[in-house]
């Protein structure tokens, strides 16, 4: 483990934006800005990070937690762009033609701690319906971050890298009443629901409970459906649950657009 000796950047973790339409988010690691995922095109994901007032050139590598568009689309025109490596796991590496599409791509092993922009990067099996997704621990001096999307269920490897983190964002995909009332076709109901789809509040809720203590600092909520969710939803279930172990965190809902409050 890290230890907590380093001051933390103001804002480390920033949001360019989450949900189907794209994803992506940029940590503050000691050598510089790692991007998880890129799911805007390059030239949007160039101007979202003008947004947050992040150089560009200070982004030092691409890691992509799975291949679906969402968090893939930009990602071979900007890693050319920005001259960055790109990682992911050796399965998405294949299936989003990473290693022929990018000419500086690398394979993070599940449980490995890879040094990137001066921090441990550790990949952990996530369940989703694509090759190999993974979520993304972030070791630095001061602290961890840990970022889980994309999955049905909470994994064992995504419990454990969550369990002493600082900050914690997890994807808070559908309110199950309002997908399973809303106007969804079945078949899509039950790939959202099933174990390899998207992770509900109340999951994430309990998750995110289950891994609290008294140096996480800040939680994010991810992926919201526009269709099967809403901001006050995600507060009840994850409040709710802080609340009952008398945890002071209360968590931020991260929109297309990014995190506002
Ligand atoms: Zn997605
Ligand atoms: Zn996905």
């Amino acid at each position: 483990m890290p230890q907590n000796t380093d001051t933390p950047i103001a804002v480390p973790i920033r949001f360019l934006g989450s949900g189907s339409s794209g994803n992506s988010i940029a940590i503050d690691a000691p050598d510089g800005v790692i991007l998880v995922d890129a799911g805007f095109s390059a030239k949007e994901t160039l101007r979202r990070l003008g947004e947050l007032d992040i150089e560009p050139s200070r982004v030092q590598a691409i890691v992509v937690t799975h291949e679906h568009g969402d968090h893939v689309r930009g990602v071979r025109v900007l890693a050319k762009r920005l001259s960055v490596p790109v990682y992911s796991s050796s399965g998405t590496r294949r299936a989003a033609a990473l290693d022929r599409e990018c000419a500086n791509s690398h394979v993070l092993i599940p449980a490995e701690a890879t040094s990137i922009a001066g921090a441990d990067v550790i990949a952990f099996r996530t369940s989703h319906d694509t090759v190999d997704p993974i979520g993304v621990r972030v070791e630095m001096p001061w602290g961890v971050i840990t970022v889980v999307t994309d999955t049905g269920e909470i994994t064992d490897e995504a419990r454990e890298a969550m369990r002493d983190s600082s900050v914690l964002a997890v994807e808070c995909n559908h309110d199950i009443e309002m997908l399973n009332n809303g106007p969804y076709p079945w078949f899509l109901k039950q790939r959202i629901l099933s174990s390899r789809g998207h992770l509900s509040n109340v999951d994430a809720a309990s998750a995110i409970a289950e891994a609290c203590h008294d140096s996480l600092t800040a939680i994010y909520a991810l992926h919201l459906s526009e269709a099967n969710n809403v901001p006050r939803h995600v507060r009840a279930s994850v409040d709710l649950a802080l609340e009952r172990i008398e945890h002071p965190c209360r968590v931020r809902v991260v929109g297309p657009s990014g995190c506002k409050d």
